[in-house]
Formats: structure tokens, sequence, C-alpha cells
């Protein structure tokens, strides 16, 4: 697999809208724009940095992935993207490794990327999302 460059980094946030002002006023951020995966229950928003982005994600719903997230640990960091050449081949490596998938396939995550996710047992504590975009 090729790992390309880290895509982004997801951050948990109660209020998009309130932490904003802090990538946007305060540092000076572009706004990329917002939108909401209602599969995942969550609304994001990206601003980016170089080649990178910031991803702030708001859970639309308590029982979201995000919602629980801030449940149990707070807001703060949540997920650090690689983004991939080839999904597909990427995690097909990486189940042949014997690394535990969340996904098995890819699914469709904002701005029309296909995603996945590796278990955060096998990663040593953080979440790992792989990405790859045309
Ligand atoms: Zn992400």
């Amino acid at each position: 697999m090729k790992v390309l460059r880290v895509d982004h980094i997801g951050i948990a946030v109660n209020n998009i809208e309130e932490v904003k002002k802090l990538y946007s006023d305060i540092l000076g951020l572009k706004h990329l724009g917002s939108e909401t995966v209602a599969e995942q229950k969550v609304t994001t928003a990206f601003f980016p940095v170089g080649d990178t982005e910031i991803e702030l994600l708001e859970s639309t719903a308590p029982d979201g992935p995000i919602g629980k997230f801030i449940e149990a640990k707070g807001p703060g960091v949540q997920h650090v993207a690689f983004r991939v050449e080839n999904i597909e081949e990427a995690l097909a490596e990486l189940k042949a490794k014997g690394v535990r998938l969340i996904d098995e396939k890819p699914r469709r995550g904002a701005g029309g990327a296909k995603i996945a996710f590796l278990h955060p047992k096998a990663t040593f504590g953080v979440l790992v999302e792989l990405s790859e975009r045309e």
C-alpha cells in the first residue's frame, strides 16, 4: 500500500460554529465548507492547511460515533486520516497482515471520498482513517 500524506485530522467538537471562530477568525484558515453525513450522524467542516486539512466533527445525535466519543473522552482529536493511492488494495493488504479493521470495505465519507477506519486496538489507541480521493 502507498500512503501519500496525512489527508486530515478529525477533531470532535460540541459546536462547529463556536470552534470555527478559532480556526477562521483567529488562526486565519479558510473554511472550505460544511457537510452533513447522515449515515455517520455528523456534520463536518473542513479547513485546509497546506497539503492537509483540519476536519471539525459535530454530532447530529447523541448516539452517533462523535456523540459517543465526546461523552467518553470529551472534545478533542478523534482520528487521523491518511490519504492512500488505492483504498481497496490498502485494506486487502492490512487484512492480510492481520490488522483489525472497522470497515472491511470502503464507504462514502465527506467530499465524496472513499474512506475506511482501522480498529483503534490495532493502532495503539489512535483511530486511523484511510481516505482515497480522485
Ligand atoms: Zn475523517
